[in-house]
């Protein structure tokens, strides 16, 4: 106390060190943060409020910090580490954001409408190692995967862009660039900074993790606890197909990956789905799906049926509409639950591709560009 009762202010802590981004911290750490400058534990929840759940941006409009917490957190935090750059509108509804990293990179999310709320995909990775046949950036290779807070800012830009348009962001699933068992790690830091009560709070079973099927991660992904669902890309019971179509994910015999897959089901208690990307000529004959409706005889899976996004260099078509109904008869016929999924944004696959070859061009004029991002849901 001051000599006339007055409550002497605490000492002032200047940050040393970069100021660190807001998703890049669990709840913990950014309560930690937020006393050891000699502030009090409050403003942590309210920066929660404002810039995790409502999209503020800048830390003068965060109601209650005062003077003095704005001026010490900008010095110790940002609010975002990321920007999107560009965007591009489907006709349908679905949008596209290029999200920018600190070091130049860019990675693509995506919202696609649902009758009430959008279905958000993110991405794991810039670029992918995992190669699968069908897919550009598979086929180029891996340039690194993404931080926690790279993934939590493209969800937190996600929501951003559907409260514009006055609905939430309802779904999420990691389909977008990358295999999010590749980048393990962030991929469940991320998931339970996601699904903390005290920050977004997004809950855990409006959440699917895909999977080329590979299946260390499966099993123990299964022993996280983390209430999410599981989706695995098989696209056909022959194992040597799936060895040319998944390069990854074939290492593993197909009844492998489904026992693996059936563990996750008991043990994390959620739903599996198997993604049946269909390539015309290639994996979409009756037989094949026969086979395939043998080797899931009995076990508890739905079947999403997709067919395949035409991609620049890769040579596969989309099968017709007639031999998709027939593939999907030949499953249900069989006692198989399956679906076939509708393409989402197809009228600006190019131009999300356009955007990131023109971002790449300029980097490196003449070079073409660095990734060709996929189109959403490919896994
Ligand atoms: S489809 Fe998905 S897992 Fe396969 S190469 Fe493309 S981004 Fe990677």
């Amino acid at each position: 106390m001051t000599r006339g009762g007055a409550r002497a202010a605490p000492p002032t802590v200047v940050a040393t060190g970069p100021a660190v981004p807001l998703a890049a911290l669990g709840y913990d750490e950014l309560v930690e943060r937020v006393v050891g400058l000699g502030l009090p534990a409050s403003h942590a929840d309210r920066l929660v409020r404002a810039c995790v759940r409502r999209g503020v941006l800048d830390l003068g409009e965060v109601g209650g910090l005062g003077p003095r917490g704005v001026a010490v957190l900008s010095g110790a935090l940002r609010v975002r580490a990321t920007t999107v750059v560009e965007r591009a509108c489907s006709l349908d509804g679905t949008t596209k954001l290029l999200v920018g990293l600190e070091d130049g990179e860019r990675v693509e999310s995506v919202l696609m409408p649902l009758a009430r709320s959008f279905s958000g995909c993110v991405s794991s990775q810039v670029g992918c190692g995992a190669a699968c046949a069908f897919c550009a950036s598979g086929l180029a290779g891996l340039r690194r995967s993404l931080l926690p807070g790279e993934i939590v800012e493209q969800v937190l830009h996600l929501a951003d862009e559907a409260r514009a348009r006055g609905r939430r962001l309802g779904n999420l699933v990691f389909m977008g660039m990358g295999e999010p068992m590749h980048a393990y790690d962030a991929v469940v830091a991320a998931v339970r900074r996601l699904t903390d009560p005290r920050l977004l709070g997004f809950g855990p079973s409006r959440i699917t993790v895909s999977t080329v099927g590979v299946v260390p991660g499966i099993r123990a992904l299964a022993r996280e606890g983390l209430g999410v669902h599981l989706a695995v890309s098989v696209h056909a019971a022959d194992d040597a197909l799936r060895r040319r179509l998944l390069p990854v994910g074939g290492r593993w015999p197909l009844a492998e990956i489904l026992d693996a897959a059936e563990e996750f089901r008991t043990t994390a208690r959620r739903f599996v789905n198997l993604q049946v990307t269909l390539l015309r000529g290639v994996n979409d004959a009756p037989e094949q799906a026969h086979a395939l409706a043998v080797a899931i005889a009995g076990r508890p899976f739905h079947v999403n049926l997709i067919p395949v996004n035409r991609v620049e260099d890769a040579p596969f078509e989309p099968p017709t509409q007639a031999t998709l109904d027939a593939f999907r008869a030949v499953l249900v016929a069989q006692g198989v639950v399956a679906h076939v999924r509708t393409r989402r944004g197809a009228d600006v696959d190019a131009a999300c591709g356009q955007l990131r070859r023109r971002e790449a061009s300029r980097a490196a004029p003449g070079s073409g560009p660095a990734f060709p991002p996929p189109p959403a849901d490919l896994h």
